[in-house]
C-alpha cells in the first residue's frame, strides 16, 4: 500500500535508536524524509549512512531535547533546509524510575522535563509548518499511563499527560486539519528496555515472566510493529482519525492476562 508519504518531511525525536529508529526506517521505506534527533552523534550518523546507502533521503540533527532553545533551533534548521514540515513524531524519553519513595520533588521535576516538556515544545515550534502542510502529530506514550508500574511517578505522569495532550491538541488543531494521535506500546525490546531488564537480578527470568503474560503470541511487540502503526497514523490513509490512543501491545493492557 502506498501511504502517500513520498517527499514528506517528518521529525522523529529519539529517532536514532529503538522504536524511534524503526519509525525513521519505516518513513524512509515509504520514501518520506525522516529527520531524526538524538544526543549521541554516532548512532544518528550510522543510521543516516545506512539509509543513504539504500538511496533514501534522510537528515540527522544531534541535540538535547531537554533544552528549549535546542528544540527551537532544531525546528528552525529543518524549515531552513527543507522549507516545510509535514509530521512530528514525539518519541524520545526514558523510564527513569523516579518514584514516590525513591524520588524527590527535584528529581520528579527533572523527569517531567526529560519525558514531557519537549513533546509540547516540539509541537509548539512545529505548529506554523504543520498548519501549512495540514500535517500530523503522533505521540508515543506508554502502557504505564494506563496501568501504572510502581516506582516511576515522573515517567508515568509524563506518559499520562501525553495522552491528555493528544486529545487536547486534536481539538485545538481541528480548524487547521492537523491530526494528532498517540501510539501506546507496552513491552518492546529496545536499548532502553534492555537496560531496564538488566537492573533485575535475573533478567532472563524477568523477561519470560513478562512475555508469558502477553496474550497474543506470548511475545514482545517488535519496534517495526509500533512503527507500522505510526506511519499509518501519519499518512492520509488515516485522514479521518484524530485524538485516538492506539494500544499496540498484543492485548497486554486490555485483555485479561489470566487467559492461557
Ligand atoms: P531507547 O531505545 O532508549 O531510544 C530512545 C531514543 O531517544 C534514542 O534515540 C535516544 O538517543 C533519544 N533520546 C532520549 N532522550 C533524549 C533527549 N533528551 N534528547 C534527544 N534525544 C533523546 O527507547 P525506546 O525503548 O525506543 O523508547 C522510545 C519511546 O517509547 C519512549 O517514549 C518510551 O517511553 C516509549 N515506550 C517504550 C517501551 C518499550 O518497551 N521499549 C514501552 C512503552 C513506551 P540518545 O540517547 O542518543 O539521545
Amino acid at each position: 500500500m502506498d501511504l502517500g508519504l513520498k517527499g514528506k518531511v517528518i521529525i522523529v525525536t529519539g529517532g536514532t535508536k529503538g522504536i524511534g529508529e524503526a519509525i525513521s526506517k519505516a518513513i524512509a521505506a515509504e520514501d518520506g524524509i525522516p529527520v531524526f534527533i538524538g544526543r549521541t552523534k554516532d548512532h544518528g550518523e550510522k543510521l543516516l549512512k545506512e539509509l543513504q546507502n539504500d538511496g533514501k533521503a534522510a537528515y540527522f540533527i544531534s541535540g538535547d531535547l531537554n533544552d528549549v532553545q535546542t528544540c527551537e533551533q532544531i525546528v528552525k534548521e529543518v524549515v531552513e533546509k527543507f522549507g516545510s514540515i509535514y509530521g512530528l513524531v514525539n518519541n524520545a524519553g526514558a523510564n527513569d524510575s523516579i518514584g514516590l519513595e525513591n524520588g524527590s520533588p527535584e528529581k520528579f521535576r527533572k523527569s517531567l522535563n526529560s519525558n514531557l516538556n519537549h513533546y509540547y515544545n516540539m509541537a509548539h515550534f512545529c505548529l506554523e509548518s504543520l498548519k501549512k502542510s495540514k500535517g500530523s502529530i503522533v505521540n508515543i506514550s506508554s502502557k504505564t499511563a494506563i496501568t501504572g508500574q510502581g516506582g516511576t511517578s515522573g515517567y508515568a505522569a509524563a506518559k499520562g499527560a501525553q495522552l491528555a495532550l493528544t486529545r487536547e491538541w486534536a481539538v485545538e488543531l481541528l480548524p487547521y486539519g492537523v491530526r494528532v494521535n498517540a501510539v501506546i506500546p507496552a513491552e518492546v525490546m529496545t536499548p532502553l528496555y534492555e537496560s531496564w531488564l538488566s537492573s533485575f537480578k535475573n533478567p532472563e527470568e524477568k523477561r519470560s515472566s513478562i512475555t508469558g503474560k502477553i496474550p497474543l503470541g506470548k511475545r514482545m511487540t517488535t519496534s517495526e510493529e509500533i512503527a507500522a502503526s505510526v506511519v499509518f497514523l501519519l499518512s492520509e490513509k488515516s485522514a479521518h482519525t484524530t485524538g485516538q490512543h492506539l494500544v499496540v501491545d498484543g492485548g497486554y493492557t486490555h485483555l485479561d492476562r489470566s487467559i492461557t
